[in-house]
């Protein structure tokens, strides 16, 4: 065994950033954090190829003495805590004194940086680690530092970092997050010379809000407020109905830090269980306040996750806030009534669907073809029996669609028929999903698309990140039936829609399109991959049918789906019990 030495510097260095800037974006954050810390006003942060080759951050913050400005490379060198016990009522973004030393041993780093007092700046320039020069400079107070080529001397952890594009979603979503948290600093954002967006001082969340997310988000936002003895809960939710298909506009903060914990969002999900539809999220911007000694911030190295002393009641705090809030909005009405109304814009299923037969076989359709369902020799292909074992066989339904007897409704989700085989469950929403699913997929494969031109064409106002991915795939959304017009900065017009979508849910449908679309879960460039992505989206969640005609006309058109066994989420649209097993049953 070699004998044990102290690390030098440097590489404790190097090996401390693998934890505390993994990516381009935690260097963002640390250098933010910094800039909040030192009571800036202004902040400026530009990035350039998803922040690999180039990223900076200047603020009009206390800045640093020359002395300092050197002092704040060394390891654990940190203005903001001076012993342990300060660990525990921590008022600041940064404690560890890591972040600087870190980012600097795994880049090209220059700090230049002049306090109030000072005449002049101090300009430091490190490279991977190694001092290169310190001089001074002209500068106004504040400090400004520039992180070029990141991790080009670690090339083991370059080659893990995601694609440009994604570490610029990464650091716009972050540099948001900071400017709703703030609205007391101007922040601008900009990307390979382009601004982003660019915001003056704010009067308050709302209006911050609006200049980052667009006023029709930010306007009928409710305001929520809401206290308990060391606690208090703030900013601003969504409607009751009003969802997103992404969580990139649910947002919260505990003492003004972003986290991604669970307790949170869990609690917010919760919240809003009745009042959204399956698989939407709530749009949120809110602020928990607690005391320090309440909360644990020091649980991971680049403090992404805090720790509640205790999550129960944190969680139930939040609940009850938050339900308070949407149940005064909603007017006192009971959640479930409302789930169904104007304001969930619903896809128009059983008009849009017709009783035509599709041809079963032709057709490009990627989804997992059906098993047989003849015959005891195929495996089973809806398992998933309510009741115990032995599983049910299965029947040949698609050789009898019109033999089916309807039954009833139960408990106002499965159609329950009598076949001659024995009996079938059918899940009313699966299969309406599943049919608009196969009806939609094969209307955008047309060369073709049928439109409706609106007549009073839809004002879409977006985010300037948003703004940018919509212009980019303008052509594809257009070859999808979506004509859609530029109208000022960040603003569009939808024109015309597909002639299988509802106009009431143009807007929003065309919201999470761009949404998709920016965050990689749809890839224009694999139209057929698209397609099924587009066609999943719209299918979700019709007006369920009601009342026997329709329901038997729903059964009789699901058998014509090339896959009618499950929707397109894979959830099995219906289960069959045979007689015999029936029989068997009651022995
Ligand atoms: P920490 O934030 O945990 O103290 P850092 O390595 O991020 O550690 O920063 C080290 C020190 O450098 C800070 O404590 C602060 O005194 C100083 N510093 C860093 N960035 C700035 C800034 N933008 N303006 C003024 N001082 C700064
Ligand atoms: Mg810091």
């Amino acid at each position: 065994m070699p004998a044990i030495r102290i690390l030098p510097d440097r590489v404790a260095n190097q090996i401390a950033a693998g934890e505390v800037v993994e990516r381009p974006v935690a260097v963002v954050k640390e250098l933010v954090e910094n800039s909040l810390d030192a009571g800036a006003t202004r902040i400026e942060v530009e990035f350039r190829n998803g922040g690999k080759s180039y990223i900076r951050v200047e603020d009009n913050g206390s800045g640093m003495s020359p002395d300092d400005a050197l002092l704040s490379l060394e390891r654990h060198a940190t203005s903001k805590i001076r012993k342990s016990r300060d660990l525990d009522s921590i008022a600041t973004f940064g404690f560890r004194g890591e972040a600087l030393p870190s980012i600097a041993s795994v880049s090209r780093f220059t700090l230049r940086t002049r306090n109030e007092i000072s005449l002049g700046g101090t300009e430091v320039l490190v490279n991977g680690g190694k001092l290169a020069h310190r001089r001074d400079c002209g500068m106004p107070p504040g400090t400004c530092i520039e992180v070029a080529h990141l991790f080009n001397s670690v090339p083991a952890r370059r080659k893990f970092l995601k694609t440009e594009n994604t570490e610029a979603a990464h650091i716009v979503h972050l540099t948001r997050l900071y400017a709703v948290a703030n609205p007391e600093v101007s922040f601008a954002l900009i990307e390979n010379g382009r601004p982003l967006f660019q915001s003056p001082v704010c009067a308050d969340l709302r209006e911050r809000v609006r200049e980052i997310f667009g006023r029709q988000i930010a306007d009928p936002l409710i305001a929520l407020e809401a206290q308990e003895p060391g606690l208090r809960l703030r900013g601003l939710i969504g409607k009751p109905g009003v969802g997103r298909s992404t969580r990139q506009e649910m947002v919260t903060f505990v003492n003004q830090r972003p986290v991604f914990g669970h307790t949170l969002h869990y609690a917010i999900l919760e919240s809003y269980h009745t009042y959204l539809p399956k698989g939407r999220y709530p749009l949120a911007f809110l602020f928990l306040d607690l005391d320090a000694q309440g909360v644990d911030v020091n649980v991971h190295p680049a403090k992404r996750e805090v720790r509640f002393r205790d999550e129960g009641r944190i969680r139930q705090f939040v609940m009850w806030a938050v339900l308070d809030c949407l149940r005064e909005a909603a007017g006192g009405l009971k959640p479930q009534q409302r789930t169904t109304d104007s304001a969930v814009p619903a896809p128009a299923v059983p008009s849009s669907i017709k009783p035509v037969p599709r041809n079963a076989v032709a057709g490009t359709a990627t989804r997992a073809k059906p098993q047989s369902i003849r015959g005891t020799s195929a495996p089973p292909a809806i398992t998933k029996a309510p009741v115990a074992s032995p599983a049910p066989t299965q029947i040949a339904a698609t050789q009898r669609p019109l033999d089916w007897r309807f039954v009833g409704l139960i408990h106002d989700a499965y159609a329950l028929f009598e076949t001659p085989a024995g009996l079938v469950l059918l899940n009313r929403r699966a299969a309406q999903e599943c049919i608009l699913y196969e009806d939609i997929l094969e209307r955008l494969g047309d060369a073709q698309p049928t439109t409706q031109q609106l007549l009073f064409p839809i004002p879409l106002e977006l985010d300037p990140v948003s703004s940018a991915t919509l212009t980019e795939h303008l052509g594809f959304l257009r070859s999808n039936g979506f004509v859609i017009e530029p109208f000022g900065r960040n603003f569009f017009r939808l024109e015309a829609l597909p002639d299988w979508l509802d106009p009431a849910r143009g807007e929003q449908f065309a919201r999470d399109l761009v949404a998709r679309i920016r965050e990689r879960g749809l890839r224009p460039d694999q139209p057929d991959l698209a397609h099924e992505g587009i066609a999943r989206m719209a299918s979700v969640r019709g007006n369920p049918t009601t009342g026997e005609t329709a329901l038997i006309n729903l059964a009789r058109r699901l058998l014509t789906c090339r896959n009618p066994l499950t929707d397109p989420r894979g959830r099995p649209t219906y289960y069959e019990i045979s007689r015999a097993e029936l029989e068997k049953r009651f022995g």
